[in-house]
């Protein structure tokens, strides 16, 4: 068995979400924040403006909104985390 490598994306401090809302399109459901800056976009099936702050800044992991209780996602490893 070979474990899967670390991701190692994950910034030592994790941001908390600083909008209450999509800061693109203002959208309030299934949002996603930015682990390394706080900014909020909403998910896929929605704008996918999540993707395009982590395409437009590189910042790589994002949280799921509340962030207490969901999901960590990299998209330089391409995987849960
Ligand atoms: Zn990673
Ligand atoms: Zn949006
Ligand atoms: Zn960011």
């Amino acid at each position: 068995m070979i474990a899967p490598a670390a991701c190692t994306h994950v910034p030592t401090t994790l941001a908390g979400p600083r909008a209450e809302a999509c800061e693109v399109c203002g959208e309030t459901r299934n949002l996603r924040v930015c682990a390394e800056c706080g900014h909020v976009g909403c998910c896929e099936s929605l704008g996918a403006h999540n993707t395009q702050h982590f395409r437009e800044s590189g910042h790589e992991v994002i949280r799921s909104v509340p962030v207490d209780r969901g999901f960590t996602w990299c998209y330089a490893c391409g995987r849960y985390l």
